[in-house]
């Protein structure tokens, strides 16, 4: 039996994007707001968390531990569901540490969390590993939530995200029931919500693509990754569904220039997705995947006649990063 508590804020709402529609001449745009499913300013790893902490409160753990990257939206989140569920919480960071801690920096030291700084992304598995078994031996009863909040557990998340969706029925009145949304396009990292969404479309008979922009990861990976973790977690549902890299539709062609390195393309996202509806888009994973999301409408890839919903992840704290809002 699957565990999962509730705290997240939903359904989330899916809103039309009728003036960034207009403007890039493509297709109908909707957005689905998971950047509004509470916890801490909400995103995605909150629906991962409702099963990660419910397993961590199963196995009788008092402490969470996981690791990302300085303004880990991941650890953000982690940090205010340890704070929420009484959890102690350390969480390793790589990158440089501020002088003055900003965004979700700032936010994880206001949920009272211990932070292991490392210097080296390169060391940080390590770090993380040791971390974890210094906590062990020292009957802290750690939980380990795995990067991104992505096991097979956690992606349980987005499979159900994805049942909310067929209920929500995103397309009623537009004459096109079937297959709509005819896109679902977002940000994918550490493959958890990808995988989740593709166990989600089997499961519950969505027969649209879903494409992950990737932030990070060569295409070749993740397929690879988002495919075993679909696999593993359609098991905890009682029956294995072997996926495959070919079931995984994903791009790689919008992180060339590496992990929170913004460039042109992100600024213009930013300020189109803020310009034309109000809506603020996070210059890390959102930003990026709408970037990609642009460039696919200019090109052509999606018929002037299909419904492209946009799934928005989260990420707004880290506009209010020192070392981002200067380059925004
Ligand atoms: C973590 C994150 C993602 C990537 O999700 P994964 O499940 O790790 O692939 C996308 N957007 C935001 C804002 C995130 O914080």
């Amino acid at each position: 039996m699957v565990q999962r508590l509730n705290f997240a804020h939903l359904p989330t709402p899916i809103e039309k994007l009728p003036r960034l529609s207009k403007f890039l001449g493509g297709p109908r745009l909707l957005v689905k707001r998971d950047d509004q499913t509470g916890l801490a300013f909400g995103g995605n790893k909150t629906r991962k968390l409702e099963f990660l902490v419910a397993e961590a409160q199963a196995q009788g753990a008092q402490m969470l531990i996981s690791a990302g990257a300085i303004q880990s939206n991941h650890c953000r989140q982690t940090a205010a569901a340890a704070a929420r569920f009484g959890f102690d919480c350390t969480l390793v960071l790589n990158g440089e540490m501020p002088t003055q801690p900003s965004a979700n920096l700032l936010l994880d030291e206001m949920f009272g969390v211990e932070i292991v700084n490392v210097a080296d992304r390169a060391d940080r598995a390590r770090i993380l590993q040791e971390t974890y078994e210094k906590a062990v031996r020292d009957g802290k009863k750690p939980y380990l939530v795995p990067y991104g909040g992505s096991s097979p557990v956690g992606a349980l998340g987005y499979a159900f995200a994805m049942e909310e969706l067929i209920n929500q029925k995103p397309c009623e009145g537009s004459g096109d029931l079937q297959g709509c949304p005819d896109w679902i396009v977002f940000g994918t990292s550490s493959g958890g919500t990808h995988a989740g969404l593709t166990l989600g479309k089997r499961i519950f008979g969505y027969d649209g693509n879903i494409l992950g922009i990737s932030i990070d990861e060569d295409e070749t990976w993740l397929k690879a990754h988002v495919s075993a973790l679909a696999s593993d977690a359609s098991e905890l549902l009682g029956e294995r569904i072997e996926f495959t890299p070919d079931d995984v539709m994903a791009t790689d062609a919008y992180c060339q220039a590496g992990y929170g390195v913004l460039t042109d393309a992100e600024r213009e996202s930013v300020k189109l997705f803020a310009s034309y509806e109000g809506l603020l888009l996070d210059p890390v994973y959102t930003g990026r995947a709408a970037a990609g999301l642009i460039d696919l409408i200019r090109e052509g890839f999606f018929k002037k006649d299909e419904t492209v919903l946009f799934w928005h992840t989260g990420g707004q704290p880290a506009l209010f990063a020192d070392k981002y809002a200067a380059q925004l």
